[in-house]
């Protein structure tokens, strides 16, 4: 691709302010950290939106202006404005991509795009070793990824998954209990190209790991449209014939 991808990256922002061991791991913010391990040399504009400016850092015209959406929220996803999420799922259907991170797959964004309500998932917080397996080494998302190698730390998420089935199941992730999790799965809804990527609880420094900064730099190239607003040919509804009937 020859133009610079325009990323724009939420973050609610809310844990690094409320709890010092995040702070620490993440002095500027998981959204900062995150930017850090952008493609370098693909990389063009990037936005920062946090829960408090969110309204205005998503506007339509910043959205317009993004070719991929980066989304971390876990404890205040109700508090994201409704129009908010749905011009950013216009964007997403008229060709935006959009990364979803760890707690993200219970934002309304992806539960809106996605379908699911509830998105069911088991977890618990025990800093358990965390075990990923590249399921489809050809995918974009893998290049450059191990057949397998290991998160430290990490909160642990078992299936049942409540996700739709995803197109491709990119990331297969064991972790010390004993559960698995579907944890780099792809979709495609409209246009636009969405990759979930369950890694990053705010507690341990998951997004300044080499292999998952190396997934997140794959997933902005892989989810990056040919062109920044893909507008339909031919929009819904009673449109004549390209040729006559016989
Ligand atoms: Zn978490």
């Amino acid at each position: 691709m020859n133009r610079k991808i325009n990323v724009t990256i939420y973050n609610e922002n809310y844990h690094e302010q409320t709890m010092p061991e995040v702070r620490e791991i993440y002095p500027e913010g998981i959204h900062h950290a995150v930017a850090a391990a952008l493609p370098e040399q693909q990389t063009g504009v990037v936005r920062f939106a946090t829960l408090d400016d969110h309204e205005s850092s998503l506007s339509q015209e910043a959205l317009d202006d993004t070719d991929v959406l980066i989304w971390w929220g876990h404890a205040k996803h109700e508090a994201v404005s409704d129009a908010v999420v749905e011009r950013c799922a216009q964007r997403v259907l008229h060709g935006m991509g959009l990364i979803v991170l760890h707690s993200g797959h219970a934002s309304k964004l992806m539960r809106r795009l996605l379908g699911t309500e509830t998105h069911l998932l088991r977890w618990r917080e025990a800093g358990e070793r965390a075990r990923l397996w590249t399921v489809l080494p050809g995918h974009p998302i893998a290049q450059g990824l191990p057949e397998t190698f290991v998160v430290p730390r990490d909160e642990t998420y078992g299936e049942p998954f409540g996700i739709p089935q995803p197109d491709e199941l990119v990331f297969l992730t064991w972790f010390q209990g004993g559960e698995v999790f579907r944890s780099g799965c792809t979709w495609q809804r409209g246009a636009g190209k969405i990759f979930y990527l369950q890694n990053g609880h705010e507690t341990y420094p998951v997004y300044w790991q080499p292999e998952i900064r190396r997934i997140l730099s794959n997933a902005v190239l892989w989810a990056c449209p040919p062109e920044r607003q893909v507008t339909p040919d031919r929009g819904p509804g009673n449109v004549p014939p390209l040729e006559p009937a016989d």
